[in-house]
């Protein structure tokens, strides 16, 4: 699913390949034929960014203020694999992904195709098909890097987050936490 008009890309990543009008994020893996694998992770690039305190959309470095994008089910565990973000670079990734910004029901039900060097979303076989989660923007002055399950990841535990402030709630995941519907007084 795509959106009809593509949102503006800002001047700050005017310099990323774009596809469909949209800007391609520098952690976006490249298949050998060109074509960008929205929603998988470039390995090397996403250490390189949780390292080096690089923006996963625009490979930049970041400045006082980031954030990390990160579902429901991330937030109890205060860390997540996927790099923070400047705050343009949120904003732009939440009006372009239909993920992230809550225009889809549902994860891929298909897997995508992916070269060696490119890993796919951390739990995707899990995720396949499940009804999309809420997305959650945690503004913070920094994290620290840590290893989850084998991987790198940033952390926040143990700071207290600027704010955290909430993206999308998925009519999907409304329908799904709804209590079963009850007998109430009439
Ligand atoms: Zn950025």
């Amino acid at each position: 699913m795509t959106d009809p008009t593509p949102p503006a890309i800002p001047l700050s990543m005017a310099h990323l390949p774009t596809a469909g009008g949209l800007a391609v994020p520098w952690i976006t893996p490249r298949t050998g034929d060109g074509r960008h694998l929205f929603g998988a992770v470039d390995a090397d690039r996403k250490d390189q960014a949780l390292l080096r305190r690089l923006c996963g959309v625009c490979g930049r470095r970041h400045d006082e203020r980031l954030v990390l994008l990160m579902r429901l089910s991330d937030l109890p565990r205060q860390c997540t694999a996927e790099p923070a973000l400047h705050p343009t670079c949120t904003a732009y990734t939440i009006a372009a992904c239909p993920m992230v910004g809550g225009r889809l029901d549902h994860y891929r039900t298909t897997p995508q195709a992916l070269d060696p060097t490119m890993i796919r979303p951390v739990d995707s076989p899990a995720r396949r098909g499940a009804p999309a989660e809420p997305w959650f923007a945690v503004w913070l002055p920094g994290y620290t890097v840590i290893t989850d399950h084998g991987a790198l990841a940033a952390s926040y535990a143990g700071s207290t987050p600027l704010r955290i402030r909430p993206i999308t709630w998925p009519v999907s995941f409304l329908r799904m936490t709804r209590p079963a519907s009850t007998h109430g007084p009439s």
